[in-house]
């Protein structure tokens, strides 16, 4: 089994992590920084292009 994750980086405090793209919400609703709750959009905390793909293509 090869699970896909999308890798996350918070613009603000600049944590990184990953999460399932299926339990994060669409790429445009609002998601909270698991560090300091900071809400934007989830395509903002995608931490590359390709990760965007990934969260898109799994949704
Ligand atoms: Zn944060």
């Amino acid at each position: 089994m090869n699970e896909t994750f999308v890798r996350l980086l918070c613009p603000e405090c600049r944590k990184t992590w990953e999460r399932k793209p299926g339990d994060l919400p669409a790429h445009t609703e609002a998601f909270a920084c698991d560090g300091c709750g900071t809400e934007r959009r989830t395509a903002e905390f995608t931490r590359t292009d390709r990760d965007l793909d990934v969260l898109k293509q799994f949704q």
